[in-house]
């Protein structure tokens, strides 16, 4: 297989794609990403090619979308649309988030649904692919709409579901609350305590220890380990973050706990600058607590301002973690971090930054962490957590941390070997998206054209 027929492959795949999809630009975005980089393995693998692994692959394996009507508190007849696209089951049971968001259609949670894939496997955890969500908004509504339309949205959800076939967990716009409210109608509905059908679920009735903290610590051991070996570290260094919600929230208090200064939060509405650090006892009091607008934390702290209308990468850091939402750092973005002497940026949310800012870090030389690979933790402590309830165990914050570091060293070091590999060491996007799919590639071969 020569780089010339494996590069000609990808493109008719990606041709297909840009036909059927074309109303789906999140999906195309996400797809092109990876594909642009699956050269070196195709030339390695052409058995790939001629068992159409990657025509098989862009295309989910089951996508469910349907109507979820709910009540408001005036009595009102609401109504949303739900999804939840299945889309590989190689390496087991579909996992991926719920989110949450008005922004949220089918492109949206096909793009969540395919980065799924490759991450998944990157946790060698045996977990299969898969994202839903719906265009409800959560911001706003009271705790009884949200239990209201939680029970509507998992009335049809549950038959899709179960610990063996697809388990759902949170993500933007889904907190233990709302975990909460889709456990107790699928309890309801099927008349079983099936603990591992969701995760992210409360401590007492079968969520694990460090599920909530995962994602966020795990962006920031990721860091760790790239800085490690280059012989640097966090300790003293300052840090910018974006978004106030699960994942920052916990990227801030490790950056904190390892020494490091993080001097921003953000939410739709702007940014924060507190150049003494976070503060991270009120942060979690204005955004879990509260749940309120990031502003309430610079009306709180002396000296921390409060910016309305601006980009937070415009604050001068060495490390950033872009931890709110997809295409939020730019080249713009870039530009001003460059400027500002950034060495490292992990992304602790999914694809937020854009292809040509990820371009443009990278060739200054700035070691760049993709979401597939940084944030992974999350998923890999949800794979922990259906592992204690297959089990009837419970393991400690200490023993669930530790393992939580040791899978974050694992998928770092795979990537890091597989950018090697395949010809461009420390191309961490590269590693992460090669690496991912060898092992979803090798899982479809076995198991037959399905
Ligand atoms: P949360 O809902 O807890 O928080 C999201 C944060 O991002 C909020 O501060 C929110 O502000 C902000 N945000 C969301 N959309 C926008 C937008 N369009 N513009 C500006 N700010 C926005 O979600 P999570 O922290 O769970 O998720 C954040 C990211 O991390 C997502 O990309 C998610 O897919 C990814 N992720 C999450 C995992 C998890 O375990 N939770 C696992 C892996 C990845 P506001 O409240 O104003 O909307």
């Amino acid at each position: 297989m020569t780089h010339a027929a494996a590069k000609a492959h990808i493109e008719a795949v990606a041709e297909t794609a840009r036909t059927r999809s074309h109303n789906e630009p999140e999906f195309l975005q996400a797809m092109d990403e990876v594909l642009d980089t699956l050269v070196p393995a195709l030339v390695e693998h052409p058995e790939f090619i001629e068992a159409g692994i990657l025509e098989r692959l862009i295309e989910p394996e089951r996508q469910i979308i349907f109507r979820v009507p709910w009540l408001d508190d005036q009595n009102r007849v609401q109504v949303n649309r739900g999804f939840r696209v299945q889309f590989n089951s190689a390496l087991g049971p579909f996992k991926g988030g719920l989110r949450f968001h008005s922004s949220v259609n089918l492109s949206v949670i096909k793009f969540l649904g395919f980065e799924q894939i490759f991450k998944n496997a990157l946790t060698r955890q045996r977990i299969g692919g898969g994202k839903g969500g719906s265009d409800f908004d959560p911001h706003g509504k009271s705790d009884a709409e949200v239990m209201r339309f939680c029970q509507s949205f998992m009335t049809e959800l549950y038959r899709h579901i179960d610990d063996q076939t697809d388990v759902p967990a949170g993500d933007i716009g889904v907190g233990a609350r709302e975990i909460g409210y889709l456990f107790g109608q699928y309890r309801r509905l099927t008349g079983r305590h099936e603990s591992g059908v969701l995760t992210g679920k409360g401590k007492v009735w079968g969520g694990a220890e460090v599920r909530t903290e995962a994602t966020g610590y795990g962006a920031v051991f990721f860091a760790q380990e790239m800085l490690n070996r280059t012989g640097e570290d966090i300790d003293g260094r300052r840090a910018v973050v974006s978004g106030s919600g699960n994942v920052a929230i916990y990227a801030i208090e490790k950056i904190t706990q390892l020494g490091g200064v993080p001097v921003t939060a953000s939410d739709s509405s702007g940014y924060v600058v507190d150049e003494q650090g976070i503060d991270i006892g009120l942060l979690k009091q204005v955004k879990e607590v509260e749940r309120a607008r990031i502003s309430e934390y610079a009306a709180r702290k002396p000296n921390a301002r409060f910016v309305a209308n601006g980009s937070v990468w415009d604050v001068p850091a060495e490390l950033a973690f872009p931890c709110a939402t997809q295409n939020e750092l730019t080249v713009q973005g870039a530009r001003a971090l460059l400027d500002s002497g950034v060495r490292i940026v992990a992304e602790g949310a999914n694809m937020p930054t854009t292809p040509e800012a990820v371009v443009m870090l990278q060739q200054s030389g700035v070691l760049f962490a993709p979401g597939k690979a940084a944030n992974s933790g999350g998923v890999a402590t949800s794979a922990l957590e259906m592992s204690q309830n297959a089990a009837r165990d419970r393991w400690d914050f200490e023993q669930s941390e530790t393992r939580l570091r040791a899978i974050m060293r694992d998928v770092h070091d795979s990537t890091y070997e597989a950018s090697e590999r395949f010809g461009r060491p420390g191309d961490y996007v590269l590693g992460a998206n090669t690496a991912g799919f060898v092992t979803v590639a090798e899982a479809m071969l076995d198991q037959g054209v399905i």
